[in-house]
């Protein structure tokens, strides 16, 4: 067996995606690698597919218990042999593990980093071979990652203490220098290959919106989608539990998780998400590392989060099989107090000298300020993505709402004028709360405290809303026209261009979306739905028919998935599905060749979906899509 029968016979899959075939040809060379590639990407198979080629047992150093389960469940499914060993197994399950682990049973073995050191754990790996030790969510090894885990560190003691050292590969989705660098040092590996595939999910449609009633706006978009799962992200637990209770409210069936619930509460919560019992989510950032969760077919975002990083990776859920997804952000300047509420909060790290800790909070500020942007800008939000992460992007991608909404464009030069002439006059002391309030001419006691009534430009564009002059700010923001500090005052300075626009020597001209009601409340057809050509939604793939045998096949599989007790995701993709929908095979040999149907699937699970196929068409073949 080569790689290609690996993969069509254990995955069902017919190609390689970008970066994969690399990685596995190093691996299998003896080469160390790190692979850097977005989630979703594929990277597990980077290091399965080899594990299967090689003599000797591959060892998994995986985070969290639930991504074990779900790899292992799945590893299972397509007819491999492996396990997980760690807290989740009492000792005589452990042991028990160890035991067939050493007769050769497992070809994959997951274990959690703690397990590395215990006696029981050490003795067996010198008992048997190792081929390979794969680092699942290397970024963990790193303390500048956001998911630092101080018991990775012990994976580079354990490697030490092995007879003969296997080859190590590194995986993980977080790009930046610092945590690559951690990475290769911090676990020693050694003339590595470091493969960085594009940072670009096509497809996932993105989209910031600044509705007036985020609730309703919420519950109306669930409704219109209530076929499908998706996770809302709240910045608190207090707004998960309110907007939890709201959606109940309103018969959806949705489940919630944050730090504030006990853990066998989020176990249950998880689960009823996981295997598709509740298909809605509801919860802070505590919520997913680990959800392997293939058909997430929306994110949305009821409050900004704090970076870029952050809220990449949290959208990133959505669409892992490849299908089309949305991630939604919805937008409102309060989210900016919030964070930097929680920022003044954080709890500091107090191995940190004085110094560092202010570089980390310049850090912090400065990602928040990037993430604001991404609210306000009216660019192409994946361009804007990409370029944060350092990679080069289209200035219009076709799947964002800015590349597909109108705007209107608006010469703001006047307003842009005065607003430097009021930051002038405020010795460029202020942030933009009381700029925007002294332009507005808001009487609130704070300004007259900063006895801000007497200047010039008090009330000079008291014909606009406060929000309105902020927007215009912000705008010059982006535009190099002013600065904000990097502290937690954020004051308004003025940059050289200033000088230009009040000499009128360039215009500052303001791209406004023009306003659309029906996405004010949720209700819009997401407008990229209609004008995407590179992902499209099934039901724009399949015609009713084939949308009616899609449903036949999902049904099946949730029974299937509930009969032995498994999350209807590892059964097939939703991915897999459409395909077998598009395909219509009418016998084995056809049915092998739909994506994500190899050999063991087939044997398991082949027969019941062709014969609900063979029911609907009655043998005879039937074109169930649009198009050619
Ligand atoms: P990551 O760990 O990079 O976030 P996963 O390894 O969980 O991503 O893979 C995401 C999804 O992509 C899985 O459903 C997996 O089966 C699928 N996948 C991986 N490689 C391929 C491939 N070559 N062809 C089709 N699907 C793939
Ligand atoms: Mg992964």
């Amino acid at each position: 067996m080569d790689k290609y029968d690996v993969l069509k016979k254990y995955f069902g899959y017919t190609s390689f995606r970008e970066g994969q075939e690399a990685l596995i040809d190093d691996i299998l060379n003896n080469r160390d690698v790190l692979g850097i590639m977005p989630t979703g990407a594929g990277k597990s198979l980077c290091y399965q597919v080899p594990a299967l080629l090689m003599p000797g047992i591959t060892l998994v150093i995986s985070p969290l218990i639930s991504l074990m389960k779900d790899q292992v469940q799945a590893l299972n499914q397509a007819g491999i042999h492996a396990a997980y060993i760690n807290s989740s197994l009492n000792e005589a399950q452990i042991a028990k593990a160890l035991k067939l682990a050493a007769q050769g049973q497992y070809k994959i073995i997951y274990a959690a980093p703690e397990r590395l050191e215990t006696y029981d754990f050490l003795n067996f790996v010198k008992s048997v071979e190792i081929s390979m030790i794969t680092v699942d969510e290397a970024h963990c090894i790193s303390q500048w990652g956001q998911d630092f885990r101080p018991s990775y560190l012990k994976i580079v003691q354990f490697i030490r203490q092995l007879d003969k050292r296997p080859v190590i590969t590194a995986f993980t989705a977080t790009a930046t220098e610092n945590v690559k660098e951690d990475i290769v040092c911090v676990l020693g590996l050694q003339d590595p290959e470091i493969l960085v595939t594009g940072f670009d999910r096509k497809n996932l449609y993105f989209a910031v919106e600044t509705p007036n009633k985020k609730d309703t706006y919420v519950i109306n978009y669930v409704k219109k989608h209530s076929s499908e799962s998706g996770i809302i992200y709240c910045a608190t637990r207090k707004n998960v539990e309110t907007l939890y209770e709201k959606l109940k409210a309103q018969d959806i069936e949705v489940s919630k998780y944050h730090a504030g619930l006990t853990a066998e509460e989020r176990k249950v919560n998880q689960d009823d998400f996981i295997y598709d019992k509740k298909p809605v989510m509801i919860a802070t950032n505590a919520f997913g590392m680990g959800i392997d969760k293939s058909n997430v077919r929306y994110v949305i975002h009821y409050n900004m989060p704090q970076s870029l990083e952050n809220y990449y990776q949290e959208a990133g859920r959505g669409g892992r099989d490849g299908e089309r997804a949305e991630c939604i952000l919805l937008y409102s300047p309060q989210d900016v107090v919030i964070n930097r509420f929680l920022l003044d909060n954080k709890e500091q790290n107090n191995e940190y000298t004085p110094d560092e800790a202010a570089a980390v909070r310049e850090r912090d500020e400065e990602r928040l300020r990037a993430m604001t942007f991404y609210c306000m800008t009216t660019g192409c939000l994946r361009e804007y993505i990409l370029k944060y992460f350092g990679e080069k992007g289209a200035s219009y991608c076709g799947n964002c709402i800015n590349c597909v909404s109108e705007f209107e464009e608006v010469d703001v030069t006047d307003e842009a004028s005065k607003i430097i002439s009021c930051i002038r006059e405020a010795g460029q002391r202020y942030g933009i709360n009381v700029i925007a309030g002294i332009l507005a001419g808001d009487d609130r006691a704070k300004l007259k405290e900063y006895g801000v009534f007497e200047y010039k430009t008090y009330g000079s564009i008291s014909g606009m809303s406060e929000a309105g002059i902020k927007q215009i700010i912000n705008h010059m923001l982006i535009q190099n026209i002013l600065w904000q500090t990097n502290d937690k005052y954020a004051l308004l300075k003025l940059m050289d261009k200033a000088g230009q626009v009040v000499n009128n020597d360039i215009r500052v001209i303001f791209k406004r979306p023009k306003k659309d009601p029906a996405k004010e409340n949720g209700l819009s057809e997401g407008s990229a739905a209609k004008r995407s050509t590179s992902k499209s939604r099934r039901s724009d793939t399949l015609n009713s028919r084939g949308l009616e045998l899609f449903e036949q096949l999902r049904e099946l599989r949730t029974a299937i998935a509930r009969e032995e007790g498994m999350p209807p995701y590892i059964i097939f993709s939703d991915k897999t599905l459409v395909d077998m929908c598009v395909r219509s095979p009418l016998d084995k040999k056809e049915m092998l060749s739909v994506t994500g149907v190899g050999e063991n699937k087939f044997e398991r699970y082949g027969e019941r979906f062709l014969k609900v196929i063979l029911d609907y068409t009655g043998g005879i073949r039937e074109k169930f899509y649009f198009g050619e």
